[in-house]
């Protein structure tokens, strides 16, 4: 069917599972946006994960391209409809970071709660500040879900299990533990967002919203920069109506600009670097999902 072309760092051994079965495949991982528009037209697929961008003045050079495989699940560095509009298949990896990124929101609802982080730094700066770190128990708190797909509902599992109370948003789904959003907000102790950056969803949480959060609350979001305002958060947590919020998606990445440097820089925040999918075996089932459609699209008829 042609040649695929891989555009962003891919585990070796995928590489390689796809050469063996077959596939005539070019890495070309460090590939510049200048370099890929002279020789995109060559391949009739190409493997991005998110520091390429396709967007439709590519997909216009792309006249052999048949699929653009994206390792991992957000498709925001894709002009997904025009391509499809083009008669290209847009894939993903959907399934294979749900796990790290349930237990990356879990790992960071105990950051809070025992304010790991916090305590952390001040024994690193010498201080044995054992009076100042009293915190609280996930068991019998509740935890509101926005988003209640792959990993919200994994998610919701997993905190049923430590004795958490599950409630969740989702207006395209229907489960016994969906609420309304105002319900959600006004009752959870915890809210953690795990749902795609649309029109509709963006700055789903602002004022108002943060506003209908319980005092003390706090928020956890491990989904896609932009579903939350953060100068809103920023607002919360300095008015301490929030008690605290874990961050590992921002609206810039990396954050640049001063109100992210100074939401990031606040005790009560704890921010990653979106490692949500960064495990050693997301990683190699990205992967091997990869592999398996690879195989699809060049092998199997
Ligand atoms: P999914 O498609 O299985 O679930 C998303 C859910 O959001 C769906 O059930 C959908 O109905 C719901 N939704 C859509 N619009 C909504 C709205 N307005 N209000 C409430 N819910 C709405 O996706 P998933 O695999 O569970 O991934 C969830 C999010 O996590 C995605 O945004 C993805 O990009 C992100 N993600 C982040 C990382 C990371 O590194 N932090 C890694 C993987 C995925």
């Amino acid at each position: 069917m042609g040649k695929l072309l891989i555009c962003d760092s891919v585990a070796a051994s995928a590489i390689e599972a796809m050469r063996a079965a077959g596939v005539d495949v070019d890495v070309r991982d460090d590939v510049t946006p200048e370099a890929l528009a002279d020789i995109i037209g060559d391949y009739a697929g190409v493997v991005v994960r998110s520091r390429t961008k396709v967007r439709a003045p590519l997909i216009d050079k792309a006249s052999k391209l048949r699929v653009i495989m994206r390792g991992g699940v957000g498709l925001d560095n894709i002009d997904v409809v025009y391509a499809q509009s083009k008669g290209i298949d847009v894939r993903n990896t959907a399934l294979a970071s749900s796990n790290a990124v349930a237990e990356l929101a879990l790992g960071m609802m105990f950051a809070l709660a025992r304010r790991i982080a916090e305590a952390d730094a001040s024994m690193k700066a010498g201080r044995w500040d054992k009076k100042l770190f009293k915190g609280a128990e996930v068991a019998g708190k509740t935890l509101g879900i926005i988003g209640y797909g792959r990993i919200g509902r994994l998610l919701g599992e997993k905190a049923r299990a430590l004795g958490m109370k599950v409630l969740a948003y989702d207006p395209y789904i229907q489960h016994e533990d969906i609420v309304s959003l105002d319900t959600l907000l006004q009752s959870a102790d915890y809210v953690s967002l795990h749902l795609p950056h649309t029109a509709e969803t963006h700055h789903l949480l602002s004022n108002k919203q943060l506003a209908m959060m319980k005092r003390g609350a706090c928020v956890v979001q491990a989904s896609r920069g932009g579903t939350v305002d953060e100068a809103a958060l920023y607002e919360a947590l300095v008015s301490r109506h929030l008690a605290g919020a874990a961050l590992d998606v921002f609206a810039e990445e990396p954050p640049q600009n001063d109100l992210l440097k100074k939401l990031v820089a606040l005790p009560q925040v704890v921010a990653t670097p979106h490692i949500g999918a960064a495990t050693v075996e997301a990683q190699d089932r990205i992967g091997d999902e990869l592999v398996e459609l690879a195989k699809a699209y060049f092998i199997e008829p």
